[in-house]
């Protein structure tokens, strides 16, 4: 099983007259749980859409796309915003902080409509990010690196099967970097599946797998042998039993 899976999704933009944009060209794309996937390409070969269609932010103009095993091409705008939320994190490039709220608060942003208070579970994804002593700090009394473990901290408050990284060392030194990357290290050993587009070739060096998109092509996307990545485990809360699985495998 993926945890995320494109099988051929094509994304064509309206060209404003002229021919249509084609972000996207026949994609073939899987990331397994537990695996650290870096997509590289050139300015302008669609990686934002690529990010943004794995995400439920921006839909395929052809091709299906499967979350889990589910096929989640064609959602109402209700089931999608469920979707994202159960199953989706992101972390953006510029952190997108509220900034008047502390830490915790920014944490527990996406649990906001839900019955319960998440402070204690924001609380402890801080700390485990070295941020226990930073818990009612406001962004600006964050470094950038602070910043960014707040935006990984927030992503993971729902326990998604997916995480989506846009430049996620963009604006950081290098000392920074490689803890936000041994950050994303330690999430992939909880199942989860990490996708980080990047410029850096840090990102490269810590992922299990690059893949390259050059004008909406993506070679190899999808691993040879699902059985040789490094799912080795099982993600947070499987929506189905693999029947693949020999019984007693944890
Ligand atoms: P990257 O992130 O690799 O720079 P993008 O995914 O942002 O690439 O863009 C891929 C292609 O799609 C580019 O030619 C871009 O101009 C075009 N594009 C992206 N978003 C839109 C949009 N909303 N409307 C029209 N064209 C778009
Ligand atoms: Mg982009």
């Amino acid at each position: 099983m993926y945890s995320v899976e494109l099988d051929g999704v094509t994304k064509r933009y309206p060209g404003g007259g002229a021919e249509p944009v084609v972000a996207l060209d026949a994609v073939d794309f899987a990331a397994a749980p537990g695996e650290f996937v870096a997509v590289v390409g050139p300015s302008g070969s669609g990686k934002s859409t690529l990010l943004n269609v794995l995400g439920l932010l921006d839909d395929p103009t052809d091709g299906r796309r499967l979350l889990s095993d589910t096929d989640v091409t064609n959602l109402s705008v209700a089931e999608r915003t469920t979707a994202r939320k159960e199953s989706i994190g992101f972390v953006f490039q510029d952190f997108h902080l509220l900034p008047t709220l502390t830490a915790v608060e920014n944490v527990t942003l996406p649990t906001a409509f839900d019955p319960g208070d998440a402070s204690d579970r924001a609380a402890d994804l801080l700390a485990r990010f070295g941020l226990g002593d930073r818990l009612d700090h406001e962004p600006t009394e964050l470094s950038g690196g602070q910043k960014q473990r707040v935006a990984i901290a927030r992503s993971l408050i729902n326990e998604p099967a997916v995480l989506l990284a846009d430049e996620p060392t963009g604006n950081l030194d290098t000392d920074t970097g490689e803890s936000i990357l041994a950050e994303f290290d330690r999430v992939k050993r909880e199942g989860v599946a990490v996708v980080a587009v990047t410029h850096d070739p840090l990102v490269e060096e810590f992922a299990d797998r690059t893949v390259e998109l050059t004008d909406g092509v993506l070679v190899d996307g999808v691993p040879a042998d699902e059985g040789a990545t490094p799912a080795d485990h099982a993600p947070a809360d499987p929506p189905e039993v693999d029947s693949s699985v020999p019984e007693g495998e944890p």
